[in-house]
């Protein structure tokens, strides 16, 4: 589901603005706590990107709102437990971004503001690698301290784990401040990168989305003779404090970082004028494939120290710093296979599984190739070498193929015509381009939003049965088809022992449920969660069918394209044949069947209330010909408020055939079955015996 786009902050009010920066200050601590303390980002750099931005918008349009938690104060998470606390006496903070040459510019201009001066800055660019950001203190020159970023003021104590990485000198060369201290970034090139992955793999362990994760894992490691086995390097790059000035410039500071022994990245370069970083921009661009590790940008530092202690910072990030993002990447890469995956509705999505490859610093396995349709615009087949585009870190696309590096023998996609994780015969409608799943009640995939919607208000109403405890009873193993909800009241002390629940709300549960044992057809009709079944369609099946009994076994005949009921049932009014095909693919699916039975045996169902008032209750009227004062649609109405089925087609099931001028051949088939004919005057007549509704 694709969110709806922000709303522009002028059309927000404070209430508004107030809910959404709430909801982004705990939606951005979620993420920092996956991204840092687990190692594991829940959403793209992207997608976090424009949730800080939003944040941003928001907090500038109103200042007044700024929460206590706001993320603008804070950067990343803090220390996981197990790890000793380091407090950063200099914030470390992060870097605002730029995406193109004019976001550079008014960089440029806003620091230019800031001193107001007029002259172009000198600056110093140095390739943005994604690692993990890390403090070394050293106190007479030993290494005394080190500490990760953590939230931006206080990191976890990694000493241990930092004295086993090669790349960080225990001590510095020469002369030095009695204290120093020296920040920089722990990284694992690519190769190592896919080296311990591919070992990690071959041993049952954790194998990582990219480099950078990799790295942030292998530093975060209780043990540090794990951390001492992971081949990670190091490149210094920045100052925190000092106990005594050590360059006027940046550009000298990395000099002086290089003597006392630590690597700098060699492609960081000395640029005379910001005008020169376009230039740089492009060629770190063109440098990036190549390099031994992945960089993601370039960042651009004010040289003179002078200049940047005036400036200072703005919330989170420094006025004379910025780093400037390469845009989407694209890779070309053998495909493997083409995998289906069945979404919560069913949805068969093609996924394409690629011979991994690095595509701007992260390592894409899966790229989506969306539905059958697209499999054959691109005519991709497994063996085919693919072109993806990752942009931003959104789900890789798969643009196009190599066909002069299409293999021989290599054949067309068949897609399957069951579904891959229940067995269900799968169905793509008419008009559609998605395939689905027919199982929906016993779909592995699906059965959960299946059940939500079962117990929902419109449905079966069962309070306490939610989103997240049909979850948590579906991971239990405990409901796996809707007539095992009605098994749950013998789990009652079982779930009074679950977390969160206790004996009053399984108390409260088991009641529920049982109250909705007794249930009208309409209702039960409806939460099954047909597609196209919906409250006013489920209401037209049960007045139609009057009792559940009935409504089965008509269904059963229904999922046979030839049978009379097909005819019948697409003949109901308001029930056209595109819902007929829905009844006729679900309840064809033996699974739904038999669930669908199931369920009905552990319920009292009770027959449609409405269809049972009327003179013509039970009855079955067909129209035909043009009558002498009332309207087709009229009729019908007036025929169904007296508790008629109206249908289209004669059958030995018709009861009454109301004929007019011009009639068919349907008043002969009448005559022919033996059926009650009547001309408007004998219908009126008829309904004259009995009150309507
Ligand atoms: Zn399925």
């Amino acid at each position: 589901m694709t969110p709806a786009p922000p709303k522009p902050p002028e059309a927000l009010d404070e209430d508004a603005a107030a809910r959404e920066l709430a909801e982004l200050a705990a939606a951005i601590a979620r993420h920092d706590r996956a991204y840092h303390e687990l190692d594991a980002p829940l959403v793209s750099d992207a997608e976090y990107d424009a949730l800080r931005r939003r944040n941003e918008v928001l907090e500038a349009r109103f200042p007044q709102l700024i929460r206590p938690d706001s993320p603008s104060r804070r950067v990343g998470a803090a220390p996981a437990a197990g790890f000793a606390k380091v407090i950063h006496r200099l914030p470390m903070l992060s870097l605002g971004n730029a995406f193109a040459p004019e976001e550079f510019a008014e960089f440029c201009d806003r620091a230019r503001r800031f001193l107001g001066s007029s002259m172009p800055f000198a600056m110093v660019g140095e390739p943005k690698i994604d690692g993990l950001s890390l403090s070394l203190t050293y106190a007479q020159g030993q290494l005394l301290r080190a500490g990760t970023r953590g939230d931006g003021s206080e990191g976890e104590d990694v000493t241990a784990n930092v004295r086993t990485i090669a790349a960080i000198p225990p001590r510095l060369h020469g002369r030095s401040p009695a204290l120093i201290e020296v920040r920089g970034e722990v990284f694992m090139s690519k190769a190592d990168f896919l080296a311990l992955n591919a070992a990690q793999e071959r041993a049952g362990g954790k194998v990582f989305a990219n480099p950078r994760n990799a790295a942030a894992g292998s530093l975060r490691q209780l043990d540090p003779t794990i951390t001492a086995a992971r081949p990670l390097s190091f490149f210094a790059y920045a100052m925190g404090e000092a106990s005594e000035p050590v360059a006027a410039t940046h550009w000298a500071y990395l000099q002086r970082l290089r003597h006392w022994g630590f690597a700098v990245n060699p492609l960081s370069r000395h640029l005379e004028s910001e005008t020169d970083a376009p230039g740089f921009q492009a060629e770190m661009a063109a440098q990036r494939a190549g390099l031994a590790y992945d960089i993601d940008g370039v960042v651009y530092k004010i040289d003179d120290l002078a200049l940047q202690n005036r400036l200072g910072f703005v919330g989170r990030e420094p006025r004379w710093a910025i780093a400037w993002k390469f845009p989407a990447e694209q890779a070309t890469t053998r495909l493997l296979d083409i995998q289906i995956q069945v979404g919560r509705t069913g949805a068969l999505t093609p996924v394409a599984v690629l011979e991994p490859v690095n595509v701007g610093g992260v390592l894409v396995r899966h790229a989506t190739l969306h539905n059958e349709d697209e499999i054959a615009r691109l005519d991709v087949r497994v063996g085919d070498s693919v072109r993806i585009q990752r942009a931003g870190d959104v789900i890789p696309q798969v643009l196009g193929i190599v066909l002069e590096a299409r293999p021989a023998g290599a054949h067309p996609f068949q897609f399957p015509r069951r579904c891959p994780v229940c067995g269900s015969h799968a169905v793509r409608a008419e008009g559609e381009v998605v395939w689905r799943c027919s199982g929906g009640l016993t779909c592995p995939a699906q059965v959960e939003e299946r059940l939500i919607h079962f117990a929902s208000r419109g449905a079966f109403d069962i309070e306490g049965l939610g989103e997240k405890s049909v979850h948590e009873f579906h991971e239990l193993g405990w409901i796996r088809s809707p007539a095992d909800v009605f098994r749950l009241p013998a789990r009652e002390a079982e779930i009074a022992g679950l977390e969160g629940w206790g004996e009053q709300s399984a108390a409260n549960l088991v009641r529920a449920i049982g109250e909705r044992r007794r249930i009208g057809l309409a209702r039960f009709i409806y939460a099954l969660g047909i597609r196209r079944i919906g409250a006013a369609n489920a209401r037209l099946l049960a007045r139609h069918y009057g009792d559940v009994e009935t409504f089965l076994q008509r269904m059963r005949e229904v999922a046979d394209p030839a049978s009379e009921e097909r005819a019948a049932v697409t003949s109901i009014i308001g029930i056209g044949p595109a819902i007929a095909e829905e009844l006729a693919e679900f309840f064809g699916e033996e699974r739904n069947f038999r669930a669908v039975r199931e369920l009905a045996d552990a319920l009292d169902i009770q027959p449609e209330e409405t269809a049972g008032g009327g003179v013509l209750a039970g009855r079955t009227v067909v129209f035909t010909g043009t009558l002498p004062t009332l309207s087709r649609p009229e009729a019908k109405a007036l025929a169904e408020r007296h508790g008629a089925k109206v249908t289209d087609s004669v059958s030995k099931r018709t009861d009454y055939v109301v004929v007019g001028a011009d009639a068919g051949s349907k008043a002969g088939k009448a005559s022919e079955l033996g059926i009650t004919v009547l001309d408007e005057e004998g219908f009126r007549a008829l309904l004259a015996q009995g009150p309507g509704r």
